[in-house]
């Protein structure tokens, strides 16, 4: 015993495992979708200042290489230091020989201007000239070793390299002469990007530090979230356990307060698990009260068959008396077991017959002609004054017949003096009224609240004799209902009860609609 507890405990334990892993399950869902969000939206910022910041750096080389190649040019022998030192820096000499006159207009004839000076100045650019046995005549002495001199094929080249951990841009030139144009000489410039290399190292870490505090957050929340949303279904679980375990328990779901979803889930799991145990109760007493209206007939048949066994073989009188009784008892039997059948029918309407229509005049005169033929002591009216000929209600004709047999069968069988009974339909705004009235024995306040309910009857002796089962009026109240009508009793005891029902009338529209639908109900089975 102790071992299956220890097992049910375990299997308990391992539902409410799983419940958990939902919570993981959708943490590391958000959380990865956030991290991978994260890195996409860096790598494309971290890409695009990247290109941005690089195409800068290019402008940057290439002016420098530009300024140098315009400075070189004008040499038409080969690069040397005593050709190019003085083209690059002949002001410079000249500020420092304390000559003051520049004259600043000169361009063609002095290609040195304040510009070169600055670029060449310019900390990140280390600029080499090389001759051309790639020996170099120039440097600008910003680099602590010289870039590399390297085979180019056209007259310019660019490439990018690393260095370590940073980036350079390597910007080549081949010098040639204005004048000859030969090859003179190179220029190389190596750009150490100290600007792009800081930016995008920098950007790298916030965008890492940026992303991880995100992810920590959004993980966070993403869990509070979760957390709130798995917390209400865990509830439901537990419940729907506890009544899995006794179908009696009247556990439910607490009110959430949340005003969403899962508190409408709770509440109609409360009402499916209150209508589910109401069923079962149902369930219950059908087969109790079953069992309990088979008996009589069951113990009176075999009252006469032992009767019929002990006395009866040799006395045609009690032999005759006594299959009659039996045989009677069985035709009852059938009657209760039929309309038993009915019953169980009427609860599955929707199923059965969901797009039928009836014409309700059409059945009025049917049924009211039939039962008039054959209670001829009775005088039943129908008044249709009120009830347009074409009105139609969404009901398989046969049901309504059979609601309206009830009702003035039983309008018949509990009558007094007064043989009379009325019939009348109407059509008031959307709906259509129809009334059976008689003059009978009536019913009292009390018993109007029950004599819908199965096997209820007013006075069982009494109504055995008339041969009723007290089916009748759940059949009909069933049946009704499951056209979405209504079904109602005025009684005063003495003097007679009134049964009104409601159906919803059909519009033109609804009845094409429903007639569509059945059409094509009939093509499907065929
Ligand atoms: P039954 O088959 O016994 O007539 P019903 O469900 O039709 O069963 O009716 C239940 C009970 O309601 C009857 O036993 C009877 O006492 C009472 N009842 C029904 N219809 C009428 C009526 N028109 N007048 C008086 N009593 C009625």
């Amino acid at each position: 015993m102790k071992t299956m507890r220890r097992t049910k405990d375990k299997n308990q334990n391992k539902k409410e495992t799983k419940h958990s892993s939902l919570v993981i399950r959708w943490v590391s869902i958000v959380a990865l979708t956030i991290m991978v969000s994260f890195v996409v939206f860096s790598v494309v910022i971290y890409s695009f200042v990247g290109r941005q910041s690089i195409a800068q750096q290019k402008v940057t080389s290439n002016g420098m290489v530009v300024k140098l190649n315009d400075s070189l040019s004008p040499i038409s022998k080969e690069l040397q230091i005593a050709n190019v030192v003085p083209a690059l820096t002949p002001s410079a000499r000249k500020i420092m020989q304390g000559d003051p006159a520049i004259n600043r207009d000169d361009h063609k004839s002095n290609a040195f201007n304040d510009d070169l000076l600055a670029s060449l100045t310019n900390p990140d650019l280390n600029v080499v000239v090389y001759n051309l046995e790639k020996e170099d005549v120039f440097d600008n002495g910003n680099g602590n070793s010289l870039p590399p001199f390297k085979k180019f094929k056209n007259d310019y080249h660019m490439e990018q390299v690393h260095r370590g951990h940073r980036q350079e841009l390597l910007t080549y030139q081949k010098v040639r002469s204005i004048r000859t144009g030969k090859v003179t000489g190179y220029i190389v410039v190596a750009n150490k990007m100290s600007y792009y290399n800081g930016l995008m190292k920098n950007l790298l870490k916030w965008m890492v530090r940026i992303s991880l505090i995100a992810i920590i957050f959004f993980t966070f929340v993403a869990f509070l979230v979760v957390y709130d949303i798995v917390k209400p279904i865990k509830e439901i679980s537990k419940v729907a356990r506890e009544v899995n375990d006794d179908p009696n328990s009247t556990a439910r779901i607490k009110d959430f307060h949340r005003h969403d979803e899962l508190e409408e889930l709770a509440v109609s799991f409360n009402q499916m698990l209150d209508r589910m145990q109401r069923y079962i109760e149902q369930q219950k007493e059908f087969v109790g009260d079953v069992s309990h209206e088979l008996r009589t007939p069951v113990a009176v048949i075999e009252g006469h068959l032992n009767m019929l066994e002990r006395w009866g073989k040799e006395d045609p009188e009690i032999l005759s008396e006594s299959i009659n009784a039996s045989l009677q008892e069985a035709k009852r039997m059938q009657h209760l077991i039929q309309e038993m059948l009915d019953l169980t029918r009427a609860e599955q309407i929707n199923v059965h017959y969901p797009n039928e229509i009836t014409t309700v005049s059409e059945v009025l005169q049917r049924v009211v002609g039939d039962m008039a033929m054959v209670h001829q002591d009775f005088k039943i009216s129908l008044d249709m004054d009120d009830l347009p000929q074409d009105t139609e209600i969404q009901i398989y004709q046969g049901h309504l017949e059979q609601i309206l047999v009830i009702l003035i069968d039983n309008g018949i069988k509990y009558s007094t003096d007064r043989k009379q009974m009325n019939v009348s339909a109407g059509l008031s705004q959307d709906d259509v009224q129809i009334v059976v009235q008689d003059f009978g024995e009536g019913i009292s306040k009390t018993e109007q609240s029950k004599i819908f309910n199965r096997f209820y009857r007013v006075d069982k002796a009494r109504t055995r004799e008339k041969g009723g089962n007290g089916l009748g009026l759940s059949i009909a109240q069933k049946l009704v209902t499951s056209y979405h009508g209504q079904i109602s009793v005025d009684s005063v005891e003495g003097q007679g009860s009134q049964f009104k029902m409601i159906f919803p009338a059909l519009s033109k529209q609804q009845a094409v609609v429903l007639r569509k639908r059945a059409q094509a109900e009939k093509s499907k089975q065929a």
